[in-house]
């Protein structure tokens, strides 16, 4: 279980996140909207323990994020253009290895998701040399390449097209069905509606709606969330 306790993050004199608290349970999805800036990226790097709550706590699995829990946590941040000149191949074997996964399983595990994703043949390609929309799917695959129990999206859907949402959703479900606790950003209530139970909104760094998608809807719709580029 994955549980956030009245978390508030400072950077220097400005509060980008403030009295925030939810839990999420093994085989929850759980869903974090708001607009740009709202402090959704933020959240995820106190999660990932990379930033220290100024106040409150994180603990997954009852423990503090640390060296020896993270090996159980995929991660797919939102900036989409890290370590470009690298190959999949390299990136992937990088990313496995911080993990602690053996290269053996690493390389398996790569051709099966290129495999699924169709897009086996860049496997060599360096990552510069994809399209968004590809280099988007190899983030993804980096997040799941340690088979992680916590899964931790920053904005997985955003600038993807129908089908590709669908195929991201697939796999995010069947993590569920594993029994892994997920965690994901969004920017669209639209797009997380077939498969999430849980939301939170935040605004301005403040929780300022959360429950099940159904019953906070209307309300979410009322607030008019402007993002930038949607
Ligand atoms: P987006 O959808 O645009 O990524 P977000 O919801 O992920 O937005 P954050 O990136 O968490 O929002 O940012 C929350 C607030 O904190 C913003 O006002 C942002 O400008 C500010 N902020 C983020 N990182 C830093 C930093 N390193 N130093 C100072 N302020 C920061």
């Amino acid at each position: 279980m994955l549980e956030v306790v009245n978390a508030k993050l400072m950077y220097g004199d400005f509060t980008a996140v403030d009295g925030l608290s939810f839990s999420v349970k093994k085989g929850e999805i759980f869903g974090l909207l708001g607009a740009n800036g709202a402090g959704k990226t933020t959240t995820f790097r106190m999660i990932m323990g990379l930033l220290q709550p100024t106040e409150g706590y994180v603990k997954y699995d009852d423990k503090y994020v640390s060296y020896e829990t993270v090996d159980k946590i995929g991660y797919m941040i939102e900036e989409r253009s890290l370590l470009t000149k690298m190959t999949v191949k390299n990136l992937m074997l990088y990313y496995g290895q911080l993990k602690n996964v053996s290269k053996e399983d690493i390389l398996k595990r790569l051709d099966m998701w290129l495999n699924r994703f169709g897009i086996a043949k860049y496997k060599d390609k360096k990552i510069k040399e994809l399209s968004k929309g590809n280099q988007q799917k190899i983030q993804f695959i980096s997040a799941l390449i340690n088979e992680p129990t916590l899964l931790v999206l920053d904005e997985p859907f955003s600038g993807l097209d129908v089908i590709n949402v669908e195929q991201f959703v697939e796999v995010i479900k069947e993590f569920k069905d594993k029994g892994a606790t997920i965690i994901f950003s969004s920017h669209q209530i639209d797009h997380v509606e077939s498969f999430c139970e849980q939301l939170l909104v935040l605004q301005k760094g403040k929780p300022i709606l959360e429950g099940q998608i159904k019953n906070i809807k209307k309300e979410y719709k009322k607030h008019n969330i402007k993002v930038v580029g949607d």
